[in-house]
């Protein structure tokens, strides 16, 4: 019985939120954040465009633990409940036209976003991790994964460091204190998904058979290092794009190793983050080498990343398409004997 009034007053405000697709549709966020990785701090502006589908009295957007300034609706300044989690925008909202809102804030991410190196040993890096984490540590957006936005994200980052970033690179501008980077993309997508990493990298750009450039990073330190690491990328990308039938759905496809990564990788939107683990010379892709995350967080981008699913219920689908296209891709690379003892091993 305890149990049960428990379990419905968590479930209230869940489901009572959980409705937002249905009355409001945001469509595109302008992002431009300001990256300090000396104080760990993030602030920045986002400028959404969004769609009222039926009345409401309250929309929200999901924001944790920050220092929200200002919300402008209209040209003006507007009023805003905001308990730590999500800013709620209470109004009488009706359906009609494209809306425009604009927020103003600061962050101290504590979990999505990492700062390595600059009080310590590690590389100076800066990357962040949306699926399990939220987005909205850093970033106001949607934790529900069935809000997709085209996020179009300016950043300025220390000068001397590349930033990637989802999407198309549009410009890189020295300014007098920092280097801004602005990324375009031209589809919407899950918050989840969205991602930045700065570093002191470089870049190689290979050609898919189809013409989609894939951008391959690297540590400035680890040139050595790069062939063996990216070995077969393009067979695998143009393996996957063929074998799965659709084309590649994004703009570029983008592999950024980074420093103490919480897991092997994350697919965000044409920009996978990887762990710094699977940089590796020749002699040791022997005995262990990026080829099968490789594919599997490249087939994320068609299974998770274009098709998504409607709650964490169906996370094995996700999961399911890339780990089952990753080994195709191994097949095709190493052969039968490989790939049926790898499904019996997994
Ligand atoms: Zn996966």
């Amino acid at each position: 019985m305890r149990l049960l009034l428990l379990i419905i007053i968590l479930a209230g405000p869940g489901s009572f939120y959980a409705q937002q697709t249905e009355v409001v549709d945001f469509k595109r966020a302008g992002v431009d954040v300001w990256i300090g990785p000396d104080e760990k701090i993030v602030y920045g502006s986002v400028s959404f465009e969004f769609e009222i589908l039926k009345p409401t009295d309250s929309i929200y957007i999901d924001a944790r633990n920050m220092r929200i300034e200002e919300i402008r609706y209209a040209e003006e300044k507007i009023a805003f409940d905001y308990d730590e989690k999500r800013i709620v925008l209470k109004r009488n909202w009706l359906p009609g036209k494209t809306e425009e809102l604009l927020v103003r804030y600061r962050a101290w991410p504590k979990k999505a976003m990492y700062f390595l190196g600059w009080d310590n040993a590690a590389p100076d890096e800066v990357w962040t991790q949306g699926q399990g984490k939220y987005t909205s540590h850093w970033l106001p957006s949607f934790d529900d994964m069935n809000e997709k936005l085209e996020f179009d994200i300016e950043i300025h980052a220390p000068k001397g460091f590349m930033v990637a970033s989802n999407g198309k690179l549009i410009s890189s501008t020295h300014l007098p204190d920092n280097q801004s980077w602005k990324y375009d993309m031209d589809r919407p997508m899950s918050s989840y998904l969205v991602a930045l990493a700065i570093g002191k990298y470089q870049k190689q750009t290979l050609l898919s058979r189809s013409g989609v450039p894939m951008e391959l990073y690297y540590r400035i330190t680890d040139s050595n290092r790069f062939e063996p690491t990216y070995r077969y990328s393009k067979a695998i990308f143009d393996f996957l794009e063929t074998e799965i039938g659709v084309s590649y759905p994004w703009q570029n496809y983008k592999q950024i190793p980074v420093h103490d990564f919480l897991y092997a990788g994350m697919e965000n939107t044409g920009a996978t983050i990887f762990s710094d683990e699977f940089v590796i010379d020749s002699i040791a892709f022997n005995d262990r080498n990026y080829v099968r995350v490789n594919a599997h967080e490249l087939a994320h981008q068609w299974f998770g990343n274009l098709v998504t699913e409607t709650s964490g219920t169906h996370h094995w689908l996700h999961e399911g398409f890339a780990s089952y296209y990753a080994l195709l891709a191994e097949r095709h690379l190493f052969g039968d004997d490989h790939f049926y003892w790898s499904l019996y091993k997994s």
